[in-house]
């Protein structure tokens, strides 16, 4: 049995304000860990520096604070951690399970045509191997990890506390996939897995956006020797235009003057029952009581 105290995290990227569906996340995560008598980390997942805003995990820790969602300690930063994440790096590429890539994004898309193979349902495209043996004289632009190890494919499993029995076979879908990236930034999965496992982090709750890079995430906490969280992905808000909200549809930062409203409409997303209160306090206790009852065994 398990029995490491429960930590868990919100881990938002700094490109704007939280809308109603980053809140959604974190108000769930901050209500597991409630539950569960443990702690609850913020971290500002800013390694795509490009992507993110001058600012933004200021308004954000303060969207948090306005509602009531208080980390227990202070905030880390992912552009200061970039020593973890290259250990990390190295200790896989020191054991062959990681290489440099040499392709261009162009030079992928024509291996996977000329392979026949159409892939458009992962964000990241299915990587055919052109460099698993080698650069073949080109330099070295990114880091892959290896999806299949002696032969085989890495296929994982994993169970999700809402959304039940997961499988994906990684080599497959994902192929092998990117540590760090052409520009020289770290990728999502490495600083994730690396954070989770530093910050021992022992329970995962976040957007149903994100269930489709758990496998890979589990890929790389076994090669790296690192403890698997739990898993819980929540529903999402959608947009008027029926997709996830997000910053691409048009979300809007949530109404931060009116935080008991901003919760209530999380919990109704999150299919808790309606509680009547007369401040966000009053609703996070009587939420926390809720969310026990369904979410801990
Ligand atoms: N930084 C990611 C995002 O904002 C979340 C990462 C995670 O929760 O694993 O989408």
């Amino acid at each position: 049995m398990d029995r490491s105290p429960y930590i868990g995290r919100f881990a938002p990227s700094p490109t704007g304000p939280l809308h109603p569906g980053s809140l959604v996340a974190a108000l769930a995560s901050w209500l597991d860990a409630r539950a569960h008598g443990g702690r609850w980390l913020v971290r500002i997942e800013d390694v795509d520096a490009p992507r993110c805003l001058p600012g933004a995990d200021q308004v954000i820790l303060g969207q948090l604070a306005i509602c009531g969602l208080l980390p227990d300690e202070e905030p880390v930063l992912q552009s200061t951690r970039g020593a973890l994440y290259g250990a990390a790096l190295a200790s896989l590429v020191e054991r062959g399970l990681a290489y440099p890539c040499g392709c261009t994004r162009r030079e992928i898309e024509d291996a996977l045509v000329a392979m026949g193979i159409l892939h458009e349902r992962f964000e990241e495209r299915l990587y055919p191997g052109t460099c698993r043996h080698g650069l073949h004289g080109k330099p070295a632009r990114a880091t892959r990890v290896r999806t299949e190890l002696d032969g085989q494919e890495a296929v994982l499993a994993w169970h999700d506390r809402r959304l039940g029995e997961q499988q994906q076979n990684v080599a497959r879908s994902v192929g092998d996939f990117v540590l760090r990236r052409a520009d020289g930034l770290w990728a999502y999965q490495l600083a994730v897995v690396v954070d989770d496992a530093a910050q021992g982090v022992t329970d995962v709750v976040r957007g149903e956006d994100l269930a489709d890079n758990t496998a890979r995430q589990i890929h790389l906490q076994r090669l790296l020797g690192l403890p698997q969280p739990r898993y819980l992905h929540t529903p999402l808000v959608l947009g008027a235009d029926g997709h996830k909200l997000s910053k691409q549809n048009g979300a809007q930062a949530f109404d931060a003057s009116a935080p008991l409203l901003a919760l209530q409409a999380a919990g109704r997303t999150l299919a808790l029952p309606v509680i009547e209160a007369g401040s966000a306090g009053e609703w996070l206790a009587a939420a926390t009581r809720a969310w026990a009852a369904r979410w801990v065994a």
